[in-house]
């Protein structure tokens, strides 16, 4: 096989978090994997420095290694040949941000031979649309409410706010208002609160009916000392989900987000999905601000997972390009691409 790759820098339309230090592009690597015939398969690597501490020099030199290895590969015609294929990529570099590219290359490339979607790949048919949230970041409470009651419109039936700035309380009395009782409100502190103060902000917050805290707190000890002195609270880990997994002793909170970049990709993801419900967690999946192919990977690994509560794949919307039809959320709902492979129309996005 020939691997290429491109970077792509695509601008934010929206920063979730315009504060100093945010992220205004959002640079990403498209790897195209060319069988010997010409059938080409696609992945995307989303490394986000600022979430994930993974800069696009270190993603593209892991990239690099998985390339010189694919190359002497033949391409795989099955599953486990898929499966060797990456396991090959581990061996020269593990980083996950770039096995992802590999991983969904190869599903796309398997199921453009076969004619087939990922998910039929993975033994799913006529999977049931995948429930999203919409996402608001740590705006103004005018602006937050605004964009919720327009959520809302737009048949969304979970938001998840961005919290850990001064006015948290503001902001979130304000979308609560906005929306009424039922609407699910997501809070996502991105680790941002320290252990100390966390539990009272917790407690301040949890009045406006928070469906779920994401990352409040970052890492494990802090976690788990959280959860135990609020065992009521709804406690979820996202930028520590891979180190929960990791440790794996035990359960420290409600449930873990996941995401196709921090995961390795499709075939990593399901695998830190059963990992997560064996340790006794709930699972949703989001997105690293994805771009088309990475959101389409994470919709198919969802008809295989399941997931458990709203999931952050909505988010296509924040990046200033047109949502390509087939990625776009309908009352809140999505279906994973029809196929093949991930699914057509999304390449032209890059
Ligand atoms: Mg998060």
């Amino acid at each position: 096989m020939i691997a290429t790759t491109r970077l792509i820098n695509v601008r934010l339309s929206d920063p979730l978090r315009p504060a100093a230090g945010s992220p205004q592009l959002r640079p990403l690597i498209l790897l195209c994997l060319k069988a010997p015939d010409g059938l080409v398969g696609h992945g995307e690597a989303a490394p986000l420095e600022s979430y994930d501490g993974i800069s696009v020099e270190r993603a593209l030199a892991a990239l690099d290694r998985h390339r010189a290895v694919l190359t002497e590969l033949p391409e795989p015609t099955h599953v486990a040949g898929l499966r060797e294929a990456v396991a090959a990529c581990v061996t020269a570099d593990p980083l996950p941000q770039a096995l992802a590219a590999v991983d969904m290359a190869l599903w796309d490339l398997i199921g453009r031979r076969t004619g087939s979607s990922i998910h039929e790949l993975l033994g799913v048919r006529d999977p049931p649309p995948i429930a999203l949230n919409a996402t608001i970041g740590a705006v103004a409470p005018a602006e937050a409410a605004a964009e919720a009651a327009s959520a809302q419109h737009a048949g969304f039936a979970a938001l998840k706010v961005k919290v850990g700035t001064p006015d948290d309380r503001q902001r979130l009395k304000a979308v609560r208002d906005a929306v009424g009782p039922e609407m699910l409100i997501r809070a996502d502190a991105n680790g941002s609160w320290d252990r100390l103060t966390a539990p009272e902000r917790l407690r301040a917050l949890a009045r406006f009916d928070i469906e779920l805290f994401e990352e409040p707190v970052h890492g494990l000890a802090a976690t788990e000392a959280l959860t135990k002195a609020l065992p009521d609270v709804a406690v979820s880990l996202d930028e520590s989900a891979g180190a929960a997994l990791a440790d794996g002793a035990r359960q420290l909170c409600t449930a873990l987000c996941l995401k196709v970049s921090a995961s390795g990709g499709i075939s990593g993801l399901i695998a830190d999905a059963a990992r997560a419900r064996e340790l006794g967690y709930e699972v949703y999946i989001a997105s690293t601000l994805d771009g088309p192919l990475g959101i389409a990977a994470a919709l198919h690994a969802a008809d295989v997972v399941r997931p458990d509560r709203h999931c952050g794949l909505a988010t296509l919307g924040r990046l200033d390009r047109p949502v390509p039809a087939e990625l776009q959320p309908v009352d809140g709902l999505i279906l994973a691409p029809a196929g093949p492979g991930l699914g057509d129309g999304l390449l032209d996005w890059y």
